[in-house]
Formats: structure tokens, sequence, C-alpha cells
């Protein structure tokens, strides 16, 4: 399965994380690979206590620092994705903001489209979050969700909070 969860609402990365709880209970194997962020958010610590594996690719915030860098780390992570996917390690791989990745320039749709082909070959469920999935990425999933923001605090200029946004 090729699941993409995208929109501008909030939801995206913490459904992944429901589902890879939901699929580890099920004795999946799953990986998380993180591109963009760089923080410690709730989940991290718990999923590593629990020894799931996650790995972060990013450099924060894309609008700040050298493009270029953040370019070259995500595409350390999409090689970290790939070798999970060849590794045969893994039956659930979570590519958190990869979405948001292609529609920030950092990576090509081409991509990505590889990567889920590649992922069908080896029968690994790939999970897609993020802002901007393109046509193509949607055409090419099972399961597609768009996160329609109704209403965000932070548009009243409440500021992230610790448990609801990290
Ligand atoms: P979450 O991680 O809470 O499931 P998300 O993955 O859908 O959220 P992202 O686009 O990854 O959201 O945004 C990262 C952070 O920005 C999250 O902490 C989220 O709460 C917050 N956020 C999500 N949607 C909006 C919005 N429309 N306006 C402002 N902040 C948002
Ligand atoms: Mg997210």
């Amino acid at each position: 399965m090729v699941i993409i969860n995208d929109g501008d609402g909030k939801g995206k990365t913490t459904a992944a994380i429901g589902q890879a709880i939901r699929s580890i209970g099920q004795g999946l194997r799953v990986k998380i690979i993180q591109l963009i962020k760089n923080g410690s958010s709730g989940e991290i610590k718990i999923l590593q206590q629990l020894k799931i594996a996650v790995e972060q690719y990013g450099l924060g915030f894309t609008s700040k620092g050298d493009k270029s860098q953040h370019k070259i780390s995500a595409l350390k992570g999409v090689a970290a994705i790939k070798n999970s996917i060849d590794s045969g390690q893994f039956d659930m791989i979570i590519c958190d903001e990869i979405n948001y990745a292609v529609s920030g320039g950092l990576i090509e749709e081409k991509t990505v489209i590889d990567l889920i082909e590649q992922a069908n070959r080896s029968n690994v469920h790939l999970i897609l979050t993020g802002r901007g999935a393109t046509d193509r990425m949607i055409e090419s999933a099972d399961i597609v969700t768009r996160m329609t923001k109704i209403k965000h605090a932070f548009d009243k200029g409440i500021k992230a909070q610790a448990g609801i946004e990290f």
C-alpha cells in the first residue's frame, strides 16, 4: 500500500504515527524517516523507547539557511529510504514530510515516483506525509487523505505547544 497524508490542516504526521503503532501491533517492522525536520517531537522519544527506528535528514525550516544544503540533506533522506526498502528489514516505511520536500523544490517528483515503484516491487508499505503531493504522486498511491484546515490556533497567534504540535 502507498498511503499519502496531504493537505494544509493538522494531522498528517500524527496520523502516520498512529498507523505505525497499529502496524507494529500486528508485527510489521516499521521505520520512520523524516525529511526537513530536525527537532525532537514527543513521539520520537516514545518510538525510540519501543526500539522503533527513527532517522532524521533535515536542517529545520527551509526558509532558513542555504537551499543547496537543504537539498543535500533531503537527498540523503531519499537514499536512506531506498536502502531501507532494499534491505528487506522493513514492512513499512514512513517518509515524513516528503511531499513538502517535493513541493518545496528540494527533491524531484520523479524521485518519489521511483521510490513508490521500488516499494511496490518489494511489497513494502510506504506512507508519504506533508503538504503538496503532486497529481502524479496521488495517482500512484492507493490511499490518499487530505487534511483540510478549518481553523488553526496558529492563525490567532498561538505558538506551537508541547504535546499538541511537537
Ligand atoms: P501533526 O504533526 O500535528 O500531525 P501535520 O503533520 O499535519 O501536523 P505539518 O504540516 O507537518 O503538520 O506542520 C508541522 C506543524 O505545524 C505541526 O506542529 C502542526 O500542528 C502545525 N500545523 C499544521 N497545520 C497548520 C496550519 N494550517 N497552520 C499552522 N500550523 C499548522
Ligand atoms: Mg507533519
